[in-house]
């Protein structure tokens, strides 16, 4: 179902611009007990339906010590994680770059995140495929060798993938982290000194280089994914828009975060010829694509029909912002927020995001030890349908917190 075309559309620079500084303090009752268990009428908070469950569809393990605890203690019990593979960053090592200390636990990334699945019914595993580190992007075999490893992991138990179709930068400066590189090196569509310091951003950065988004092979390869196998496919489609690197894109060089935001924008009207609705919806383009300032992209993803994580974007915590947002893609909004699995900080980190999304509108309150430290997120008033003038649905909090996600893994016709 769509939202009428008249509906509350996306209104970034306006909000964005107006900022906001509550700062409001007052006793806040325990909002997980608030939300989602019982003693709702002890407080004013709002409340979500007794027993309703949460689906965070973005989390992750960087350990092989990760335990399912953080998550079972959680939201009353009533929080399912997807927690994504990262092993495609194993390509640097199949490139011989060494993996710093810090990285190695990509190597066995399928493996640890599946047995902490099958630890727990609350985790989900998604997987990455090996054909995205082992196998050139060139191989004219690439696609399919890569649909075979997707049937071997939907066989061993994963209800997803995951994938780096942006990764061209990294916080942490790792050159061995700029997965687009990786991928145009091993594919062989660039030439790098062989003493280069930093060959992934060298590679990147040559206007041989291509966006994966692009390649025919790698669209079928999410057709293959989303449409016959009908399972979502969570992308980190764009880079962070800040980013310094530079990548080549079919001839042209540019900032990357630009030249994956355009890939991005050409894949999704690709996307909307090519596949169905609910193919598209299992399109999941991570961190919201970066783009909570580029309303016009984020529109023409969103109006193709892919869906979006909320994960690290100031979208989380914006009020009345996140609210346009679900207003006019209710469906297509889902919960992400990059936790590491098993943390001691996951049950305070939920009651942050919860608040973010069904707190009073543009009320901003403080959560001390989340796993991002203090947050300070702002009510998107989502149970309230009236709130900041922009209507929403009445089912707008169910929707983004499970529903939508629950669609997407096939639990819901
Ligand atoms: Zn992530």
């Amino acid at each position: 179902m769509r939202w009428p075309r008249d509906a509350p559309r996306l209104r970034f620079s306006v909000l964005m611009s107006s900022g906001v500084s509550l700062g409001v303090t007052r006793t806040r009752c325990a909002i997980v007990g608030a939300l989602l268990i019982a003693g709702a009428s002890s407080c004013r908070g709002p409340v979500l339906e007794p027993g309703g469950p949460v689906i965070d569809l973005h989390t992750h393990c960087m350990s092989d010590t990760c335990t399912v605890d953080g998550v079972e203690a959680s939201l009353g019990g009533q929080l399912t994680v997807a927690a994504l593979s990262l092993e495609h960053y194993a390509i640097a090592s199949t490139l011989g770059d060494p993996l710093p200390d810090e990285l190695r636990f990509v190597l066995d990334s399928n493996a640890v995140h599946a047995s902490l699945a099958a630890r727990s019914d609350q985790v989900l595993f998604f997987a990455s495929l090996d054909c995205l580190h082992e196998v050139p992007a060139s191989d004219p075999g690439w696609t399919a060798r890569c649909l075979a490893d997707a049937d071997a992991w939907l066989e061993a138990g994963a209800k997803g993938f995951k994938d780096h179709a942006g990764k061209s930068w990294d916080g942490s400066g790792e050159d061995v982290a700029l997965w687009v590189g990786a991928y145009n090196r091993l594919a062989g569509w660039c030439d790098v000194d062989a003493g280069d310091p930093t060959p992934n951003r060298a590679c990147q950065a040559q206007a041989t280089a291509r966006m994966p988004l692009d390649e025919p092979a790698w669209r079928e390869l999410v057709r293959g994914l989303v449409e016959t196998r009908a399972v979502p496919l969570v992308t980190h489609a764009v880079d962070w828009r800040e980013a310094d690197t530079r990548c080549g894109r079919s001839g042209s060089v540019g900032p990357c975060f630009t030249q994956a935001a355009d890939a991005l924008v050409d894949f999704a009207t690709w996307a909307e010829r090519e596949l169905s609705v609910e193919a598209r919806r299992r399109i999941v383009v991570a961190h919201l694509g970066f783009l909570d300032k580029d309303e016009a992209r984020l529109t023409a993803v969103l109006e193709a029909g892919l869906t979006v994580d909320l994960t690290q974007t100031a979208l989380a915590s914006s009020g009345c912002l996140l609210r346009d947002l679900v207003a006019a893609y209710p469906e297509q909004v889902v919960l992400g927020t990059d936790v590491e699995v098993g943390a001691a900080c996951m049950p305070r980190h939920y009651e942050a995001w919860l608040w973010g999304l069904l707190g009073d509108a543009d009320r901003r309150e403080r959560y001390p030890d989340t796993c991002r430290g203090t947050m300070e997120p702002v009510g998107a008033g989502l149970l309230d349908e009236l709130a900041c003038d922009v209507e929403v649905r009445d089912d707008a909090a169910r929707l983004v917190l499970y529903d939508n996600a629950a669609r997407l893994l096939g639990w819901q016709p």
